[in-house]
């Protein structure tokens, strides 16, 4: 594990302090507010506030709302929770949407200065008119257009006198450059549709390419870091803030984007599992969204030493989902308390244990962390361990309860099986045992040894309780095909069963280690004091090693 964590970006912006290029250093986190953030995003946020961070700077949110057909402000809302619950305050919160002025005057700078024109062509005749990769681009007759019938013609599209798509606004940069992005791209857009900010103040909108670089110019941006997929528009970027009559003069760097194992990580596709109902919205447990995560049990702290650990690099790769469960185990191991759950009941008596009585019995809440001190737990002549731990024709090698064999109870007794009772389907309902009052857990027992722990729930004060058990969302074991063709349909397990009495007061979002089960989370939507409901973050073990 590195220590420090550095990495290529950071040695970019030293070299700039170095140099004396800047002040402070400004960096921004970009959200298009059309989705709800994902773990992506959260690398992308570590990266930017940290970075900052680090070198005195400060980091801005905003969101990158120029595009009204996809954006809603209930993401507005879920990207701010999600960003504050990760614990990072911006220092400001900005909306692209409020530049719109700005954003129409550069453009009609750039019309004086003739460097954009009005396009009367189709979307696919611009499309083939700029050529490919082997073809050269070809200059459409409006590159010609006088400045002055470019500004009637642009303040007319402003006005709302074209119908979508009947005009466009375009750079006037070079048609035969390499680069295709440079071959005059479009830079607005006439879409009469109404914005969640700005209302229907706009009917035109400017481009991704055009607003992102100007945007950063105007709050003052220093380093702009974005994905890989954005390297080829560099040269754009660079011309829009070279051409731009704005003072800041921002640098784009490009990083690869995060992608995990057995899930998916674009908005549009989550967007499609909550749509299509395959999962239970945007923050259902098994989702990678941030609000997904946090349902699920994963701490603020566990996803951002992930977000710190896999690094910063110029290459795309995949990262294995166990690397993240890895840091939650880390981040829960000494805070969690333990406790034991029966997921799946059955009952056992004991019959030489006198009847109606009940003993408390001390058990230590973390045994890696003796301040958290120890609890009481109830053991009577009615329990319930769990069904996968008792059989009645054992393979080799099952140390667990079958009929003569003796196991120990966790914090109790050790227990040995005489007998069990069958229903008319052949279903174990209840098995029979008798217990060693000397073999009572701390007395120092050493006169027989035994190979199973199994842990239990004292019966008439068992607390019932639903627990949630995931699967990966997307098999990515299924070859080819549509992300859709991969979404793993037993990706969701509710057992019933219960919980030690202490567990009746937990609040939402408290954590714990069940005994042999894992880390759960109590759910903040489904669990109350009448039906408590216990996700599964992650199991106890996994071979993932780092
Ligand atoms: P998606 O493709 O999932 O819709 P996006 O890139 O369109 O994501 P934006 O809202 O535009 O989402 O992203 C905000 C910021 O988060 C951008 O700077 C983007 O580069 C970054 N980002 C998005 N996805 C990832 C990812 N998988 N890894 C790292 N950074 C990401
Ligand atoms: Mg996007
Ligand atoms: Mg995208």
């Amino acid at each position: 594990m590195s220590e420090n964590h550095t990495h290529f970006i950071k040695h970019i912006v030293a070299k700039d302090i170095e140099a004396g290029s800047y002040e402070q250093i400004v960096t921004r986190f970009p959200p298009e507010p059309n989705g709800y953030l994902h773990i992506g995003h959260a690398k992308s946020i570590v990266l930017n506030f940290e970075l900052a961070d680090e070198f005195g700077g400060r980091t801005n949110l905003r969101f990158d709302d120029t595009n009204p057909l996809k954006e809603d402000k209930e993401y507005v809302e879920a990207i701010r929770e999600d960003l504050e619950w990760l614990g990072y305050e911006p220092e400001e919160v900005r909306y692209a949407s409020s530049y719109f002025e700005e954003m129409y005057k550069q453009a009609v700078k750039l019309i004086e200065n003739g460097l954009a024109y009005v396009e009367d062509l189709s979307q696919e005749e611009i499309r083939r008119m700029r050529g490919s990769l082997t073809e050269a681009g070809e200059e459409s007759p409006s590159r010609s257009r006088s400045v002055e019938e470019n500004l009637e013609l642009f303040e007319r599209m402003r006005k709302g006198e074209f119908s979508d798509g009947e005009k466009v606004l375009r750079a006037k940069i070079d048609m035969s450059s390499p680069n295709i992005n440079l071959r005059d791209p479009v830079i607005y857009r006439i879409s009469h549709t109404e914005h969640h900010n700005t209302g229907n103040t706009w009917c035109i909108y400017p481009m991704y390419s055009f607003a992102h670089p100007l945007e950063d110019a105007i709050e003052g941006v220093t380093h702009s870091i974005c994905t890989l997929e954005f390297e080829d528009q560099r040269p754009l970027y660079d011309w829009v803030v070279a051409n731009a009559d704005l003072s800041a003069e921002p640098k784009q760097i490009e990083f690869a984007r995060l992608n995990l194992t057995n899930t998916v990580m674009s908005k549009r596709k989550l967007k499609q599992l909550v749509d299509e109902n395959f999962v239970d919205g945007w923050d259902d447990p098994r989702m990678p969204t941030i609000s997904g995560l946090r349902r699920r049990g994963f701490t603020p702290e566990s996803i951002k030493q992930f977000c710190r650990e896999i690094g910063v690099a110029k290459a795309d790769n995949l990262v294995d989902y166990r690397m993240l469960e890895h840091f939650l185990r880390e981040d829960l191991k000494m805070e969690a308390p333990r406790t034991m759950a029966v997921l799946d009941p059955l009952k056992v008596v004991i019959t030489n244990y006198p009847e109606g009585h009940v003993e408390w019995l001390p058990a230590d809440i973390n045994p890696e962390n003796e301040e958290m001190g120890m609890r009481e737990i109830p053991f009577s002549r009615e329990i319930y361990i769990e069904r996968e731990d008792f059989m009645e024709d054992p393979p080799k090698k099952y140390f667990r309860l079958y009929p003569g064999n003796e196991v120990r109870i966790k914090h109790a007794y050790f227990l040995k099986c005489h007998d069990f009772v069958k229903d008319e389907n052949g279903e174990i309902t209840e098995i029979h045992c008798t217990y060693d009052p000397e073999t009572k857990s701390g007395s120092g027992f050493t006169g027989r040894k035994v190979k199973g722990t199994l842990h239990y729930v004292e019966a008439s004060k068992a607390v019932p309780a639903e627990f949630r058990l995931y699967d990966s969302l997307i098999d990515d074991d299924v070859e080819g095909g549509d992300f859709m063709e991969h979404v793993n349909a037993d990706s969701l397990r509710v057992q019933h069963g219960f919980v030690e009495p202490n567990m009746k007061k937990v609040q939402p979002h408290d954590k714990f280690q069940f005994f042999r089960h894992g880390y759960f989370n109590v759910d903040p939507k489904d669990s109350s004091a009448e039906k408590l409901v216990f996700n599964r973050v992650v199991g106890l073990k996994s071979s993932f090693k780092l």
